[in-house]
């Protein structure tokens, strides 16, 4: 049994109270490892480490801040078979898909910000013939990364690289459900010579160890994706201190397919969009409107393609859904399907946990497709961030924009048409961060990418993220 640990000063130690707690596989059910439960002390720790390593790292020339982690993201490539196992062990994800997602984009988000900090410059205003204004960047100093469990080392690594690349020193905790690819980070760190106190990783729970990183006075910004309730709790804790806050938050996300569609690859995407990584991706279309004329189409092929999916061992490779992330989040996604049911939805396909043969102790759930529901019921207002979507018609444009926008979050979009005003009105009017025409899951990581309403405060990506990691001084010199 592997005891994760802490990854302080260059150095791996155990939390200073000594405690730890299970990690689990999901796929198993079973414990197959230990996280350190680490609090205020460890967290301590970890910011004086990266006080200390602040000055150097970013005073050092940038060109080898960047190959320092372009070397990270060599090593990422180098390991790409072994972190694509342990994260689907960690996470019950299908290793496919880590191999193709997951970990190759981790990579890429280091490659990303380590080349892009090179091309990071800013503005200069001349002020008639009176004075020059130029503005200075500066990394804000010792920051705080906190990810979910979800995309574990893709999502780590979006917060870590543009920090890192900005000059800022971190101290950073994934998500407690999915510990163990962050631990193995630590270690390809150290051997691209990451110099110690750069990158701290204190693993624990979220109201201990985050609560503690979010509460210390010497992190100077935070940087947060997770559910909406944790972000309200981080927002009231750091907004009397006045720190730098990102929070990427929660979605219930529309997918608004009109009867001029390309029918194929609407209901392909669609399909992969409500069901990719067990439904579990903030960006997953979970709420699926459908044009009156095309419903009963769509609805009999989107069921048909769904029951084609296997759900099976995240080792194996023809399977598509593997196991949720915990019990405790099954259960969470039962207890959806059995409001929908109250609610008075009709279940197309899928509803039930699924016991494997060979992992009979696995947290796996069935594609589930529901429809017969109103768009303001709970089952279609709360995120549920599971294999579970509903399908509800629509009559005009209106209505589907007016549905679309009728949650209280704002995240991610997509719009199925071939009529090109059509794509552009719906677009312009759908209130969220991200909203894709014909595709879904496109990323280029130049975009800025978050959430309106409850999905998040800020943008991260490109020049975003080097933004939020830096700090803006105008000096302004009179020329007379
Ligand atoms: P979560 O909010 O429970 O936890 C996220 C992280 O915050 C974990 O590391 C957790 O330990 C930590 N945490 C919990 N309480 C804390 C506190 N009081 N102070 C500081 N840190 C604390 O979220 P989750 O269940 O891990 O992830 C699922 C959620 O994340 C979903 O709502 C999903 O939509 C959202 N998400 C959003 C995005 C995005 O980009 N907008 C991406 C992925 C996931």
């Amino acid at each position: 049994m592997t005891d994760i640990l802490n990854y302080i000063n260059g150095g791996w130690v155990a939390p200073i109270g000594r405690k730890f707690f299970d990690n689990v596989d999901p796929a198993r059910g079973e414990v197959y490892s230990r996280v350190p439960d680490s609090d205020e002390r460890d967290v301590a720790a970890a910011v004086q480490a990266a006080q200390v390593a602040f000055p150097a790292w970013s005073a050092m020339p940038v060109q080898q801040r960047a190959n320092l982690l372009l070397k990270v993201a060599d090593l990422i490539d180098r390991d790409l078979e072994l972190l694509s196992r342990a994260e689907s062990q960690d996470q019950g994800k299908p290793v496919k898909l880590a191999r193709v997602m997951d970990i190759p984009r981790a990579s890429a988000n280091l490659r990303f910000f380590a080349t892009g900090i090179i091309h990071f410059s800013s503005e200069a205003h001349a002020t008639d013939n009176e004075a020059i204004n130029y503005t200075l960047r500066t990394p804000v100093g010792v920051v705080g990364c906190i990810s979910p469990w979800n995309l574990p080392l893709y999502l780590f690594t979006w917060k870590i690289a543009p920090a890192l690349a900005a000059g800022c020193t971190v101290v950073a905790k994934p998500s407690e459900l999915t510990p163990m690819t962050a631990y193995l980070f630590s270690k390809l760190c150290a051997e691209a010579g990451l110099p110690p106190g750069v990158l701290n990783i204190v693993h624990g729970m979220g109201s201990r160890a985050g609560q503690a990183i979010v509460e210390n006075p010497d992190i100077a910004a935070i940087s947060f994706t997770g559910g909406t309730v944790t972000g309200k709790k981080i927002a009231a804790t750091a907004a009397p201190m006045f720190k730098k806050l990102s929070l990427e938050l929660g979605g219930k996300n529309p997918n608004l397919v009109f009867a001029d569609c390309d029918f194929e690859m609407a209901v392909k995407t669609s399909v992969a969009a409500a069901f990719t990584n067990q439904g579990e991706i903030c960006l997953c279309g979970s709420r699926i409107f459908v044009e009156r004329p095309l419903f009963d189409r769509f609805a009999a092929e989107f069921v048909r393609q769904t029951q084609e999916m296997v759900v099976g061992d995240p080792m194996s490779n023809q399977t598509r859904l593997g196991a949720l992330v915990s019990e405790g989040h099954l259960e969470k996604v039962l207890s959806y399907i059995e409001l929908a049911r109250q609610e008075g939805g009709k279940i197309l396909t899928g509803g039930k946990r699924v016991k494997l043969a060979t992992h009979p102790n696995g947290f796996f759930v069935e594609p589930t497709v529901i429809t017969g529901l109103s768009h303001t019921c709970r089952t279609n207002q709360e995120e549920i961030f599971g294999p579970v979507v509903t399908l509800v018609p629509f009559d005009s444009e209106e209505d589907a924009v007016e549905m679309a926008n009728s949650t209280p979050y704002g995240l991610a979009a997509t719009v199925w048409t071939e009529n090109l005003k059509r794509a552009h009105r719906v677009a312009g009017q759908i209130k969220s961060g991200i909203v894709w025409v014909n595709c879904w899951l496109l990323r280029d990581l130049r975009t800025p990418f978050g959430g309106m309403k409850q999905s998040g405060v800020g943008r991260e990506g490109g020049w975003e993220a080097l933004r939020f990691f830096t700090e803006a001084k105008n000096v302004c010199i009179k020329l007379k």
